[in-house]
């Protein structure tokens, strides 16, 4: 059954292959290196815009690990994931120090690598050195769970290995890059996580879900993970056309980003002036101050849930918010869209830029 599905693919494959995205139509390993990890928990339609801003303005590994990692975190801005940028800016790093600028060939070298899993190394290797590896991403992981029925009868844990066996054994020797791009291209077009084109697939015949009436139960789901909701509170304040912001640091999520001043609270800030004047008041030992604006804001990430008010605040000039060890400092209000924010921040500055 698996000559005649992987003759099938790469059949359909041929005709309708996805050559109008950049990174299908190169070799060139960093460029696919980039690709992949850009690609990573992103759509193609949001990821692209990024990857042509990037190919752009770092046409070479080494011009990207000459940038420096404010750059990098800036260009990535909207993007999410921020890890993706710090661990793609210190690969492109080792790469241009330790292999002279020559993106590694071999899998298990490029598995070395920061930001590479088994996936994207196997992308890589097949896509731009023609090893005979198997990327089994979530199309791939699809497409194999319905056409040859495979379940999680036994654990999620087994149903991966299994799926990962399955693919070993379907690569196809002399035509893997094909083969990895067939299988993610028909589970993005035909066999698609929502509304599969079973009537008029040219698998249906031999595909195990559709004759069992299983479509919609393969692939088998994972067990969701709890979402933890944050409550921030933040003071973006105006002290003389300065307002205080910090780099977040390594111990919680939007790592290396920038923050306005932040209240971290267990349960949803009130929303009533006079109980935020005195929380305002107890967190900065100061009574000269004025409440100009509150906003309320929301970002889902994938196991937070963040709610952030907003407030903007107006201190007198003699105010004296923050210490020598303090991790914020004083930046110009003007020079703020130089620094790289989590989306939620950077949207709460586009809305004050138009309003
Ligand atoms: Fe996917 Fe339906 Fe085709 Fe089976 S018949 S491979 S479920 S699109």
């Amino acid at each position: 059954m698996i000559e005649p599905f992987t003759k099938l693919l790469l059949s359909w494959h041929d005709i309708n292959k996805r050559s109008e995205l950049p990174w299908n139509n190169t070799k060139d390993p960093y460029r696919i290196w980039l690709s992949e990890i850009i690609l990573q928990q992103t759509q193609v339609k949001q990821g692209r815009p990024y990857y042509e801003k990037f190919v752009k303005k770092y046409p070479t590994i080494q011009a990207l690990a000459a940038a420096t990692e404010e750059e990098v975190m800036k260009q990535w801005q909207g993007l999410g994931y921020y890890s993706r940028a710090r661990n793609m800016h210190s690969t492109a790093k080792v790469v241009s120090n330790e292999y002279a600028g020559r993106f590694p060939s071999e899998y298990k070298e490029i598995l070395k690598l920061k930001g590479v899993g088994k996936y994207t190394a196997a992308a890589i290797a097949s896509f731009a050195f023609g090893h005979s590896y198997a990327a089994v991403d979530g199309n791939m992981i699809r497409v194999l769970s319905r056409v040859f029925g495979v379940s999680a009868v036994d654990g999620y844990p087994k149903f991966l290995k299994d799926i990962d066996l399955l693919a070993d054994q379907m690569i196809v020797p002399d035509r893997p890059a094909d083969f990895n791009r067939a299988i993610m291209d028909f589970g993005s077009i035909v066999c698609k996580a929502k509304l599969p084109q079973c009537l008029g697939c040219p698998i249906q015949d031999s595909c195990i879900a559709f004759n069992e009436n299983m479509v919609g139960e393969l692939p088998p789901k994972k067990a969701k993970v709890a979402v933890q909701k944050r409550y921030y509170i933040y003071l973006v304040f105006n002290k003389d056309g300065k307002t205080l912001i910090r780099k977040r640091g390594a111990k919680d999520f939007w790592q290396g980003l920038y923050e306005f001043y932040l209240i971290e609270q267990d349960s949803a800030p009130s929303l009533s002036d006079s109980k935020l004047k005195a929380l305002i008041a107890n967190e900065l030992q100061i009574q000269d101050f004025g409440i100009d604006a509150i906003s309320l804001r929301k970002q889902r990430l994938t196991h937070r849930l963040v709610t952030a008010l907003f407030i903007n605040i107006t201190v007198a000039d003699s105010a004296n918010i923050i210490n020598d060890e303090s991790s914020y400092h004083w930046t110009d209000i003007g020079k703020l869209n130089s620094y790289a924010f989590p989306r939620m921040i950077a949207q709460y500055l586009e809305d004050l830029v138009i309003n």
